[in-house]
């Protein structure tokens, strides 16, 4: 009616007599009381006798507060009277008392009835039983209150997950691990480093992100390692949208359940890092073995070379001499090729799906006891997490092992100070790159390339240090598609740097 104007007021009366309105007010499903101003009760509806169980004879004549059970907050009351005798509208929530004794939740309007000098003669409330919604407001709050309490109260952590991945409902252990971990989302991290692609799978298909029990391992720089084992199912959320109010719209989620398994991961760590030491001890022998073998026969092939170089200059001037020459060099070849098929040969490992951290963690731990008798400080500084790589584990964690051994070695020096090994792995782009850096005194420029040549080796020569192995290290990251690269490091020393393609392509 605010948009109708004084002027068009009769005729709209005419068109809906005055009875039409009575009836209407009397006969709506919704409790209307009309009153003074001081609130005395003037006129209440069938709806009204009905909410209150008061007779309109009862109840005409009588103030409002007749209804009240006198436990509504005197504050509230305040701002009502104070609203309404600003001539604004007010309405609340008020606990009332039937005639029968039975209390009611009221949810109340009012409106003050402004005459044309500008004055409140009248008030029109209108109220309804709101008794049986609270109720259930309740019972919804409860639960919800409830449910909070006993996920709350898991020793596992819940995220669920909308269709975009953002994190909608978490529990206290989620968000333990989120200051654990410093990271925005575990629940992302976890499924970076489980399904690299969930992101699309979520918004089309959720249902193949099922999972159950699968382990993740997440690398801190600072502290252990973390395991988190993680368990999903695709839940259905219904809209809260008022265009879902008469379908059952909905959208799927995402519920995970991650349960931290680092203590009992890292127990079979330890067993198994055992077990890995006493394969590399072995397998290393068998490399110095093959190495000092084949650098023997390998510095035996020059003399042999000059005695056949002898025969042949013998032969026509005292081929007596030639002869016995030539049976000498035989028989020393023959004892050379029994040397050569004594070399020990390392066992042919294979390919499996290889988590570069965890090579590196190894090879970290198995030289535990070296770095620390040598005072060396360690700089781990892993990716968060990597894609996996085919590759042959014991042959990687060799390659790391000669290269920490030999950063290891170059700052084992008496009187040198500035001892720092630090240990990154990064994904850029498609490659995985590990970098071994050290604070000896570095490679020469000129011994950069000479340093991957088989048997090379600057041992107690100019003081300055070159690694060892690095031949056989080359050969496994040629093996593995990769690349490796010396270089100087920040702090003047040694920088091995390795890459490898993710898809195990050559570089
Ligand atoms: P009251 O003495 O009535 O008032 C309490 C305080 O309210 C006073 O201290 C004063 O600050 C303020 N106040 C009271 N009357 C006025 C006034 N005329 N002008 C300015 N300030 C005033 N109450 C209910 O509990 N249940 C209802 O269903 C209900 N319906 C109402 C419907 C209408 C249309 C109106 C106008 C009022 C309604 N009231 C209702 C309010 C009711 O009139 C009482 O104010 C309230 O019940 C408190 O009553 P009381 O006896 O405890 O205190």
């Amino acid at each position: 009616m605010s948009a109708v104007t004084r002027a068009q007021a009769p005729f709209i009366e005419q068109m809906l007599p005055p009875e039409v309105y009575r009836q209407a007010v009397d006969q709506a499903d919704l409790a209307i009381s009309i009153t003074d101003a001081k609130a005395n009760i003037l006129f209440a509806n069938d709806a009204f006798t009905r909410v209150t169980g008061y007779s309109k004879e009862e109840i005409v004549g009588k103030n409002e507060s007749m209804l009240s059970n006198h436990t509504t907050p005197t504050d509230l009351y305040k701002v009502m009277w104070s609203d309404l005798s600003a001539q604004k509208p007010w309405s609340g929530k008020l606990l009332n008392r039937r005639k029968d004794g039975e209390l009611y939740l009221a949810e109340l309007s009012i409106s003050p009835v402004v005459d044309a000098t500008g004055k409140t003669t009248h008030f029109l409330g209108m109220h309804r039983n709101i008794t049986e919604l609270h109720r259930l407001e309740r019972v919804v709050a409860n639960q919800k209150h409830l449910i909070e309490s006993v996920v709350d109260a898991a020793p596992v952590a819940f995220a669920l997950l909308d269709p975009t991945g953002r994190v909608i409902l978490d529990n206290q252990e989620y968000k333990k691990l989120v200051t654990d971990l410093r990271v925005k989302e575990p629940a992302h991290v976890v499924l970076d480093s489980l399904m690299p692609a969930w992101r699309e799978a979520l918004a089309e298909n959720p249902q193949q992100l099922v999972v159950s029990n699968r382990e993740a391992r997440v690398d801190r720089a600072a502290g252990r390692a973390r395991w988190l084992s993680m368990t999903s199912s695709v839940i259905d959320m219904h809209s809260d949208c008022a265009d879902s109010y008469f379908c059952a719209a909905g959208q799927p989620g995402l519920l995970l359940v991650i349960a931290d398994v680092s203590n009992l991961r890292e127990e079979q760590e330890r067993a198994r890092a055992s077990a890995l030491q006493a394969v590399l001890a072995e397998e290393e022998r068998t490399a110095a073995i093959r190495e000092g073998l084949s650098a023997a026969i390998f510095r035996l092939e020059e003399p042999m070379n000059v005695m056949s170089s002898a025969i042949s200059v013998l032969q026509r001037r005292d081929p007596a001499s030639a002869a016995m020459l030539q049976q000498a060099l035989s028989g020393s070849r023959e004892h050379m090729e029994s040397l050569r098929q004594v070399i020990p040969q390392s066992p042919q490992e294979i390919v499996v799906s290889v988590n570069m951290n965890e090579i590196l963690r190894d090879v970290l731990e198995v030289s535990t006891p070296r770095l620390l008798a040598a005072g060396i400080i360690v700089d781990w500084q892993p990716a968060a997490t990597l894609p996996a790589i085919l590759g042959r584990p014991l042959q990687l964690r060799m390659l790391f092992k000669a290269l920490v051994d030999n950063a290891i070695e170059a700052m084992n020096i008496k009187g040198w100070k500035r001892r720092e090994l630090s240990l990154t792995s990064a994904l850029n782009g498609d490659c995985i790159v590990v970098s071994v850096l050290d604070s000896g005194p570095g490679i020469p420029q000129d011994w950069r390339y000479k340093a991957f040549e088989p048997f090379f080796t600057a041992k107690g020569g100019s003081g300055k240090h070159i690694g060892t192995g690095l031949s056989r290290a080359q050969q496994v990251v040629a093996d593995h598609g990769g690349i490796i690269d010396l270089d100087e490091s920040p702090s003047g020393g040694c920088a091995a740097i390795v890459e490898f393609r993710v898809d195990g392509d050559p570089i």
